[in-house]
């Protein structure tokens, strides 16, 4: 065990019980953290005890008997969504960890992020290279993440038209910025001035106001002679999807990534077929995913616009979020007391 003191007790983001008596067992490690990003998934698990999947912080202890620990105490880690997996399974074993039924999900099936100190998993924590900061990576481990992941299966090529629609949002900032690596055109799809100036500061090609655009479809297979190769719709409403198979090209792919609660995919059969379309899900990232996307972000390709708080201010942060009225993310500093 390390020399580092730990102590009895901890501020976490819901205090039914102390932090007292963590039990750090085989494979596990306990993390001292420094900030936790604010997701909307977070709104939505309040089933888990402390809720946040976006974590950095320091490894203090790791548990007696590891052995092969990919990581060390003193080591920079973010804890994400997947807070650990069974590594064994076919789904696993096929680098969809995410889809493995002994997956671990960080503030949900698992003590989150909103705390001092979190217990994690050796095998799944994501090293932080030097060269960011750590509140800087945490949105990454999430929003980050996840459209990295999309985009990374989008079935593009450098020079390719990709729609982002919700690309003012969290996910969808980050969505532009990933995409640009990648080499992809980007035609921003969103509402309102501030968001518009975003879009286009971090690299859209083109922006469209779908409150002021009369007809998306059109005014897309015009910009892009004939139609976009990609859309990643990661917008929490299922109007995001609706439109996505009309303005697409043949070939083109739909990743769809938003989560509107209940709503299905309605896309006409005839020219998904007629068109050879693919509608792709994408869900979170694999452990290598989470690599990549943090790496690009610590060699300055993609920033995360984001808000400090503290943690005692996440009722708030959550009232904001139900109101749709947070732009970029929120990060809370576990030092801000
Ligand atoms: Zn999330
Ligand atoms: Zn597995």
């Amino acid at each position: 065990m390390a020399s580092i003191d730990i102590p009895k007790f901890q501020t976490a983001a819901v205090v039914d019980h102390s932090g007292a008596n963590i039990r750090i067992d085989h494979r596990k490690c306990l993390v001292k953290l420094e900030c936790s990003g604010a997701c909307h998934t977070d709104l939505h698990a309040a089933l888990g005890d402390w809720p946040g999947h976006e974590g950095v912080g320091i490894i203090v202890a790791i548990g007696n008997s590891t052995a092969n620990s990919p990581v060390k105490i003193g080591d920079r880690v973010g804890i994400k969504w997947l807070a650990d997996s069974c590594l064994n399974c076919e789904d696993c074993k096929k680098g969809r960890e995410q889809n493995c039924s002994k997956a671990k999900l960080s503030g949900f099936t698992v003590d989150g992020t909103f705390q001092e100190y979190v217990v994690s998993f050796v095998n799944h924590v994501t090293p932080i290279p030097e060269g960011i900061a750590s509140d800087a990576a945490a949105s990454v481990l999430c929003a980050g993440v996840t459209v990295y992941r999309a985009i990374k299966y989008s079935q593009t090529n450098p020079g390719d038209w990709i729609v982002l629609p919700g690309a003012g949002g969290g996910l969808g900032h980050l969505a532009i910025q990933y995409a640009r690596v990648r080499g992809l055109r980007v035609i921003a799809v969103d509402t309102g001035a501030h968001k518009k100036e975003l879009c286009l500061k971090l690299g859209a090609d083109k922006w469209i106001d779908f409150m002021e655009c009369k007809d998306i479809v059109s005014e897309i297979k015009s910009i892009t002679s004939g139609g976009a190769h990609s859309a990643v719709v990661t917008s929490a409403s299922a109007s995001g999807y609706q439109q996505a198979v009309d303005y697409l090209r043949p070939g083109g792919t739909l990743m769809a990534v938003g989560l509107p609660g209940k709503s299905t995919l309605e896309a006409s059969i005839f020219f998904t077929v007629f068109k050879s379309i693919s509608i792709l899900g994408s869900y979170v990232g694999n452990r290598q995913d989470a690599v990549e996307a943090i790496d690009i972000a610590a060699r300055g390709q993609v920033t995360v616009h984001f808000e400090t708080k503290g943690l005692k201010d996440l009722e708030e942060v959550y009232e904001g979020m139900k109101a749709g009225k947070i732009a970029g993310r929120i990060v809370l500093d576990m030092s801000k007391k």
